[in-house]
């Protein structure tokens, strides 16, 4: 079988570079995204960086290092635009293009002729530049893994091939950390073990290697000489919402008992957005009266989520904005849109959301899902869980729940 061409694209510093290109203002200038409101540093320029700005980081610190640093607030929909027009240009070399998160994303180039995977990849990254003003970092190389290492070597503006037969080589020197599943946290096992580059890594035996690794050792080992055979997966039969809703028994007039029952929803469609890699960035609340009238609002958050916690807080604003007291209401139903492939890769992605803080909570919400696999979805139970079955106890009970995924 003949190697394939797997391009992998990665805007640099990509948030302050869509800034930068939508006001001239700002071109040449140290600025940072996100730095005003949240108090952490998203995404920094790249004059930013050369004065120390890193991300994540946090606000004061930033301006400490670099007292002329433009804060800006980050806007997600001019992200989307831009990133939507990027990976039409994309889409115009192949319909194989697999979006990772909002800035970076693999094509299969491997169809077209001998010699023009390289070409159409410069023109690519032209095309972008001359177009929407920023600019990426590409690697080209047999397979996912090399190519996006190679793509973020050597930010920013960069183009790095990497030829078929010498991925391993090509790897050899790197940090351990380079590898997939290898972050701030597991590096330091290795380090202590005195295995600090990938080429040491490929050199272990596995059973060497498990007693570092564990059960990712054969998926490291591969990774380490060079060998990745994922498939670049082009999104196609995505759901485009996730959605729940709750025809009650006796109609409700009780405010606390609906947002109880709405966040319980909430709970189970995050949880179900996590299990299929998704964030969602608009919560659609709807609400039905006795007579059948019904009533819909949305709300959305600045940066899509995949974490229950940060949809709560829209729900008591949006309830009462819906809701004409005192009809009663016979239904209320959630749905989260907007959904993007857009989870932090944490031991890749090196720019973008603050990591951090992100990771954590993820890592928090994926044990929960866990220990609900594992012991029942009442194993864990969030204040008004709680609050609902003592409801459900004294009486008053809900009726029918069902949920649905729609492409609509
Ligand atoms: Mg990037």
């Amino acid at each position: 079988m003949s190697p394939r061409s797997i391009l992998h694209l990665d805007a640099d510093a990509f948030y302050a570079s869509v800034e930068q290109a939508a006001d001239s203002r700002l071109r040449g200038k140290a600025i940072a995204v996100g730095g005003s409101t949240r108090g952490i540093v998203a995404s920094a320029s790249y004059e930013a960086r050369a004065k120390g700005v890193k991300t994540p980081m946090p606000t004061s610190q930033a301006l400490r290092l670099c007292p002329e640093l433009i804060l800006v607030p980050g806007d997600f929909e001019k992200y989307e635009r831009f990133s939507q027009l990027m990976f039409a240009y994309a889409y115009d070399l192949t319909p194989e293009v697999e979006i990772c998160s909002i800035d970076e994303g693999y094509l299969d180039l491997t169809s077209q002729r001998s010699g023009q995977p390289r070409e159409s990849a410069l023109r690519l990254a032209l095309q972008i530049k001359k177009e929407l003003k920023i600019t990426i970092s590409q690697g080209l190389a047999s397979n996912k893994f090399c190519s996006a290492v190679a793509s973020k070597m050597k930010k920013p503006n960069n183009f790095i091939e990497v030829p078929a037969g010498t991925e391993k080589e090509f790897l050899a020197p790197l940090p351990v950390r380079w590898l997939p599943g290898i972050g701030t946290k597991t590096e330091p096992r290795y380090l202590e073990a005195g295995i600090t580059t990938i080429h040491q890594v490929a050199s272990l035996s596995l059973p060497e290697l498990e007693r570092v690794a564990g059960s990712s050792a054969q998926d490291l080992h591969l990774f380490a000489q060079g060998i990745d055979s994922r498939p670049v997966t082009p999104a196609s039969a995505d759901p485009k919402s996730f959605g729940e809703q709750e025809t009650f028994d006796t109609d409700q007039l009780d405010e606390l008992f609906c947002l109880a029952t709405l966040r319980a929803m909430i709970d189970r469609l995050c949880r179900k957005l996590r299990r299929e890699g998704f964030a969602a960035r608009t919560l659609s609340l709807r609400i039905r009266y006795r007579n059948m009238e019904d009533v819909m609002r949305s709300e959305s958050l600045n940066e899509p989520s995949p974490l229950e916690n940060d949809f709560y807080p829209l729900l008591q604003p949006l309830l009462r904005r819906s809701w004409s007291r005192p009809k009663p209401l016979r239904l209320v139903g959630v749905r989260l849109s907007n959904l993007h492939r857009a989870l932090p890769d944490p031991e890749l992605a090196l720019t973008g959301l603050p990591q951090k803080s992100m990771t954590e909570r993820l890592h928090l919400a994926e044990a929960t899902d866990q220990l609900r696999r594992q012991f029942g979805s009442d194993a864990i139970l969030r204040g008004h869980d709680l609050w609902l079955k003592k409801k459900l106890l004294t009486g008053e009970k809900s009726g029918d729940s069902h949920s649905s995924p729609s492409q609509k």
